[in-house]
């Protein structure tokens, strides 16, 4: 990409820069992109059907699943009971995944319900909105990621070697080899996904969080009401139990990677899925394909097999080569 200022890890990547890039490398490396949702992937007799939301229909011999985190938004279950019409924008209550426009709370009460990235960047552009927020955090505090340091001396390098989720021989090693994380068992792998990179803050963000917006650790939301526009919450940490009445709450609660919330893959096809044993995501080839033949998953769903770099960019192009490489064996010549 030419033009733009050059980036090192102390630039957080504004957004606009990062949607040039990708659309930089469409032009490219892909060609044409046609805009279509996808409404249904089944299986015909010898191909897949993949319908699409304006009704028409096309087969392929192979589909690739690589929707990121769309349809897999979690939210605990007793802010749920806040929207009983479903979660949004315009309800009490919403998942972060929802958003595009945060200032729309402007002078607002807001509980923010988590502590890592989701919650912490939402409640630093609510708090500039005008908004007034609190974020309500299950861990005993706040993990900030420390600021890249460039140019590090080789002892330091070597004693904790970077990689693209940070530094640290374990994540150099799940960076280095993913195909290397599929060949533990699951639990070991399930371990490893649950552990990895839990909820922090950048760096960059710290100082527009701490000693700016109130954040209360240690405390979940134990209960949550709806009365008339405010939600009334019963906020549980070590001193007990306490309300907290808000106009609106964010739950910044991550996802869930479970192949049953992907609703254009029709039940069936689902069911013919084996999953890694104690989860609900797929079990994968070293090419990343399910069980089912010509079906292939990446992104996050991927990661209890390949592990953390699968939920991020820097995963993408491993991901890419190796599907890219095998799923054009399904194609029959004619
Ligand atoms: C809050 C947050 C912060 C993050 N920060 C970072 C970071 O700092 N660094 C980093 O490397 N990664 C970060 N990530 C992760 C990064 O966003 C993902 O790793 C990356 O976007 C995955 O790329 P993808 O192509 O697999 O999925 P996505 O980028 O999510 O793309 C999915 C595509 O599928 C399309 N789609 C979905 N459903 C359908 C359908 N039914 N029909 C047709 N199209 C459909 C969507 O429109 C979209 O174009 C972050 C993620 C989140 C949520």
């Amino acid at each position: 990409m030419h033009g733009e200022s050059e980036l090192t890890e102390l630039t957080p990547i504004p957004c606009d820069v990062f949607v040039r890039y990708g659309q930089w490398f469409q032009k490219r490396y892909v060609g044409d992109v046609e805009p279509a949702s996808v409404a249904g992937v089944d299986r015909g007799t010898s191909a897949f059907v993949v319908g699409l939301d304006d009704g028409r229909q096309l087969t392929a011999a192979a589909v690739v699943v690589a929707t990121g985190l769309n349809g897999l938004a979690y939210m605990p279950e007793e802010l749920l009971r806040l929207a009983p019409g479903g979660p949004g924008a315009g309800a009490l209550v919403s998942h972060t995944s929802h958003h595009s426009d945060l200032p729309r709370y402007a002078g607002q009460r807001i509980a923010v319900v988590g502590g890592g990235q989701s919650a912490l960047e939402s409640a630093a552009l609510l708090h500039e909105a005008g908004a007034h927020v609190q974020v309500l955090v299950r861990e005993r505090r706040v993990l900030w990621g420390s600021v890249p340091q460039l140019g590090r001396p080789w002892l330091q390098r070597l004693a904790k070697p970077a990689s693209p989720l940070g530094t640290g021989w374990t994540l150099a090693a799940v960076c280095r080899a993913p195909g290397g994380v599929r060949r533990p068992p699951a639990a070991a792998r399930l371990l490893l996904f649950r552990r990895a990179l839990g909820p922090s803050g950048g760096w960059w963000l710290r100082e527009r969080v701490e000693d700016v917006v109130p954040v209360r650790t240690s405390c979940s939301v134990t209960r949550a009401e709806a009365s008339g526009s405010t939600a009334r919450l019963e906020i549980t940490g070590p001193g007990g139990s306490e309300p907290l009445a808000v106009d609106h709450v964010l739950a910044a609660t991550g996802y869930r990677l479970d192949i049953d919330a992907l609703a254009f893959l029709a039940p069936a096809l689902r069911r013919g899925i084996v999953c890694v044993p104690g989860s609900n995501a797929p079990q994968l080839t070293s090419t990343f394909q399910t069980s089912m033949p010509g079906l292939y998953v990446t992104g996050s769903l991927a990661a209890p097999m390949f592990g953390p770099m699968m939920r991020f960019v820097a995963g993408t192009e491993y991901a890419a080569t190796r599907v890219a490489r095998d799923a054009p064996r399904w194609v029959v010549a004619p």
